[in-house]
């Protein structure tokens, strides 16, 4: 049974580099039939907030992304204090007493000697005494975990055969001085207990997943099969990481983006395959495949995400955005024909608001100078509404017999002074959605 988890910290708005994790992780279940979690890594009191973890929930939502269980590491502390025991029991868990100015002291002197900054264990050599002065002097410790010196390696599901050697890692700390358990800790118990079997997640986690597999060990659970995608740049190339607060799943959503355009692109790039549109999520799970991506870091630009956008929309039946139009006030009777229309001069789903704004008030005419005459000269000659599919090529016929006029230079200003564009919908449908005769300013 495959069991992957989408394992956001709720300390803020999840955006593109997020929605790439989660939705790995929901194809790999999905593909296989199997269960999808979403688990709040909620250990730090202060930083997370419910708002945060409202926000992912509805983001999911939004995207389609349904989750068969979820779970807070918030509710689970009394399974992490049993298993911080059992390390302790085991001889694999040491609480060390230095402060991060004496850390820091001691990375720059490594450093300074041209040595990796790795922790010295110093705290090993404590005596009984000796920590207990320490507890009276500086409060309880902070714990680490006891890494074995050996190499760590696993096949990751991207970058391949991978080997870390334990020893160029510091033993990871998994519970601070205040008592607070660390992520680390946490995240190996719920994956054990909830039968996690593939964890997919970004390169910047391939030093944890090498502590993670010797801790699971320690705990006697299995361990997951490891994939660690690339990490998100910039169009350039630069690093994404200052911007992707302004690329956060609901800033998307408030520019127009939409959902299956989102997806499409997040689903395919870094892969080997063609980014495409796909008109559902069950296509994105079909042609899914982990082995396709490369460990190369992934360029995103935001940009691309509009012009999927616009395809999506086009693509779009009357009664999928039915709602929409209603909520602008097109009357039943008239919502074909607008849609029709509009759909494929819209790039975002409020677009459609500025064109029936146009369809019952008019708009500024867009008139050239050496045009105004002409312009004066035809609109003199068109009735008052209601219009037909007919109105356009009989007006048209009748200025050029007037004016001598054709082709481009008869049609162009006619449908920038009806519409204030250069292009735009078939004339002949735009006709019969005006209300109001087009008039000079
Ligand atoms: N909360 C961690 C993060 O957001 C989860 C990492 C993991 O998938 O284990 O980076």
């Amino acid at each position: 049974m495959t069991v992957t988890r989408f394992a956001p910290s709720p300390t803020g708005y999840i955006h593109v580099g997020n929605l790439r994790t989660a939705l790995f992780n929901y194809m790999i279940a999905r593909k296989a039939g199997g269960t999808f979690i979403l688990r709040l890594d909620d250990t730090d009191p202060e930083r997370s907030k419910q708002e945060y973890a409202d926000a992912i929930r509805e983001d999911l939502e939004w995207l389609g992304l349904t989750w068969d269980r979820m779970e807070r590491q918030s509710e689970r502390l009394e399974r992490y204090e049993q298993a911080a025991q059992e390390l302790r029991d085991k001889g694999r868990f040491y609480e060390c007493f230095e402060t991060p100015t004496e850390l820091d002291l001691k990375r720059k002197k490594q450093l300074n000697m041209g040595k990796p900054p790795v922790y010295d264990r110093a705290a090993l050599e404590l005596s009984e005494e000796e920590k207990a002065r320490l507890r009276a002097e500086r409060g309880n410790g902070h714990w680490r975990f006891k890494l074995r010196q050996e190499r760590i390696e696993w096949t990751d599901g991207i970058l391949g055969d991978l080997s870390i050697d334990a020893a160029s890692v510091s033993d990871p700390v998994l519970i601070r001085g205040d008592g607070q358990f660390l992520y680390t800790l946490a995240s190996v118990c719920d994956d054990i207990d909830f039968g996690v079997t593939h964890v997919v997640r970004g390169s910047d986690h391939v030093t944890n997943t090498a502590t993670q597999i010797q801790i699971i060990e320690a705990l006697g659970g299995a361990v997951p099969s490891f994939a660690h995608h690339s990490l998100l740049t910039g169009p350039q190339g630069e690093a994404l990481s200052k911007r992707l607060g302004t690329l956060s799943l609901r800033d998307l959503r408030a520019q127009g983006v939409e959902p299956m355009a989102l997806l499409s692109l997040m689903a395919r790039l870094g892969s080997s395959q063609p980014v495409e549109l796909c008109s559902s999520l069950d296509e994105l799970i079909e042609g899914f495949d982990l082995s396709n991506f490369g460990a190369a870091p992934t360029k995103f630009d935001v940009d691309d995400l509009f012009p999927l956008t616009a395809k999506y929309l086009h693509s779009l039946p009357l009664e999928a955005v039915a709602g929409d139009v209603a909520a602008l006030g097109v009357p039943a009777d008239k919502a074909e024909a607008f849609w029709n229309v509009v759909r494929e001069n819209i790039t975002v789903k409020s677009d459609m608001a500025a064109w029936w704004e146009l369809f019952c008030n008019g708009v500024e005419p867009l008139v050239d100078d050496e045009d105004r005459e002409f312009v004066a000269q035809a609109l003199a000659m068109l009735p008052e509404p209601p219009y037909t599919a007919e109105s356009w090529s009989r007006w048209a016929a009748e200025v050029k017999d007037a004016t001598g006029r054709k082709g481009k230079a008869l049609f162009l200003p006619l449908r920038k002074a009806v519409t204030g564009r250069t292009q735009g919908p078939e004339m002949a449908d735009v006709m019969p959605l005006l209300q109001k005769k087009p008039a000079l300013g």
